[in-house]
């Protein structure tokens, strides 16, 4: 019988503080909840059916890449909470496991793409 030693990716991360530079605040990308409520309540990965090792994959290549894909299934189409998972792995800048549907190298190919248009929109301003 399996053993779940891994913890669920949400669990190594201490809550941010909500008032980072750069936090993301599209209404696309919120992770805000009503009082008393934690969108982590509600997360798939967080339910015994599933091997949290496979939000942890080794790697970005080979059969990490299968991994990756199983978890961003799950995510992606069972996942209620994919959305605030996401911005929150993306404003706290999480750099390992797959978060909302995201693996390490979308997160960090969606990060230079925002850096690029913030300096973008800076070069225009000053222009
Ligand atoms: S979006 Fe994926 S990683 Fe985030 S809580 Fe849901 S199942 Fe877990």
């Amino acid at each position: 019988m399996a053993t779940h030693t891994a913890t669920v990716p949400w669990a190594l991360t201490p809550r941010p503080k909500t008032t980072q530079p750069n936090a993301v605040t599209r209404a696309k990308f919120t992770d805000t909840e009503p009082a008393g409520e934690n969108w982590r309540d509600r997360a798939e990965c967080a339910k015994p059916e599933h091997d949290t090792a496979l939000w942890w994959p080794v790697g970005d290549s080979g059969p990490a890449l299968l991994q990756i894909q199983e978890a961003k299934d799950v995510c992606n189409y069972r996942c209620p909470v994919m959305q605030q998972c996401a911005a929150y792995a993306l404003r706290v800048g999480e750099p390992y496991g797959v978060w909302g549907g995201l693996s390490e190298s979308d997160r960090a190919a969606l990060l230079r793409r925002r850096a690029r248009q913030r300096q973008q929109q800076a070069r225009r301003a000053a222009a």
